[in-house]
């Protein structure tokens, strides 16, 4: 019998959660995250005021997880004893239909489905997971750049790998990174049939083309006013903006830049989020144009999230193929666990957790020395 030891490439929520299932079936394995950080497209801005506390984080990635259609995300963070609460939506809203008109009032509208927030931010739901997972087994700061299948062992290559030597083997790879960013970065040998290939690089990565934008303020303001917070705008830049005031009650508001990425990169940081503020200001009164703090993240410049082929705003990635598993001399030794590799919900977190979900049957045969999932 082989020990069995499994790679896992990505530290983002489905990579974290697939460590928490082996650390509790007893499996070695290791995490390796290219960034200096865990959580992947799950991340906070923190307002200075609070430093890192989780009173002050403030989603620059996923907000929200919606119970009434999500169990394992409802799941999850009850397990984790994570406390939860609704989004921020009474009041009226206000409208921005075109730069000639003023922005509009409006009564708010039922968004039928309850969406849930974490608090301290889905940040908190990464913490308690990486709290669960000895830490020597997470590996950060590398960038898997080769996978190779080299007889019975899977022998990964890392970029900048600090510790010189021999290649990092393992008996099994689990890969937790979007597929389209893997097809364009990990050389795989040997390769995946190019049907394959093909439907990693055609599933969009879901939000890589999008930008937050957080204003962090002293009060809520707008809910003195009556106002929900919530706002749609066909002027922008922000095309939807919601309350984002954490659980304890630092007030803020959040907003989805509706420009595309080129014209972002062309604007630069600074002039975009002076813009922000300015249509914040419009939209909510003059204390909303002067935020303590502010935070901007463009997902779509970001290597280990987005392509060149996210810089477009795409449609929600629909599963029409399951990406997880793999044919030929792969088959059973790597499995894509990646949100985007869910049969149900793909591109969100309950996805990334649906993904994963499929590691768990598998784990007794790795446990009595298969070497195949
Ligand atoms: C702005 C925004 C808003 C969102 N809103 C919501 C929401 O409200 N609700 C919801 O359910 N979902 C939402 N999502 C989607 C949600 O964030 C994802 O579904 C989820 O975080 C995906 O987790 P993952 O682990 O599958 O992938 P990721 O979080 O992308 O993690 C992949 C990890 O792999 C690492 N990596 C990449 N390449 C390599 C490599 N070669 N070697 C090693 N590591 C590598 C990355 O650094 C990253 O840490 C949103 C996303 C964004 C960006």
């Amino acid at each position: 019998m082989t020990t069995p030891c499994v790679a896992i490439v990505g530290g983002g929520l489905s990579g974290l959660y697939a460590a928490l299932r082996l650390t509790q079936a007893g499996i070695d394995f290791r995490l390796l995250e290219a960034r200096e950080r865990l959580g992947g497209r799950i991340h906070s801005g923190y307002s200075s005021a609070g430093a890192t506390d989780t009173a002050s984080a403030f989603d620059l990635g996923p907000s929200w997880f919606w119970p009434d259609f999500q169990p394992l995300m409802t799941r999850l963070t009850a397990d984790l004893n994570l406390a939860t609460f609704p989004q921020y939506t009474d009041g009226d809203m206000v409208v921005e239909r075109a730069q000639s008109l003023p922005p509009q009032r409006m009564a708010g509208f039922d968004q039928g489905n309850l969406s849930l927030r974490i608090a301290g931010g889905t940040s908190a739901l990464i913490q308690a997971l990486v709290a669960r997972i000895h830490p020597e087994r997470l590996l950060l700061n590398h960038p898997v750049t080769a996978a190779r299948l080299v007889g019975d062992s899977i022998h990964l290559d890392v970029d900048n790998r600090p510790e010189a030597g021999a290649p990092l083997a393992f008996s099994h790879l689990l890969l937790a990174a979007p597929p389209r960013l893997l097809a364009g970065s990990l050389d795989i040998q040997p390769p995946l049939r190019p049907q394959e290939r093909n439907h990693w690089v055609d599933m969009p990565t879901w939000m890589a083309p999008h930008a937050k934008y957080v204003a962090i303020y002293d009060a809520p303001f707008w809910r003195q006013q009556g106002l929900s917070g919530m706002a749609r705008s066909m002027v922008g830049p922000l095309a939807e903006i919601h309350d984002a005031t954490s659980a304890k009650g630092q007030a803020a508001l959040f907003g989805f830049v509706g420009v595309p990425a080129d014209v972002r990169q062309r604007l630069g940081p600074e002039a975009l989020k002076h813009h922000c503020r300015t249509q914040l200001e419009r939209l909510f009164g003059p204390q909303a144009g002067a935020p303590l703090d502010e935070h901007l993240k463009d997902w779509a410049s970001d290597p280990f999230t987005a392509t060149a082929a996210d810089r477009e705003p795409g449609d929600h990635p629909v599963a029409t193929v399951d990406l997880s598993q793999v044919t030929g001399p792969w088959a059973g030794r790597m499995m894509l666990i990646s949100s985007e590799a869910a049969l149900e919900q793909p591109g969100y977190m309950e996805g990334a957790l649906q993904a994963t979900a499929r590691i768990l049957p598998l784990l007794e045969r790795l446990n009595a020395g298969s070497s195949r999932f």
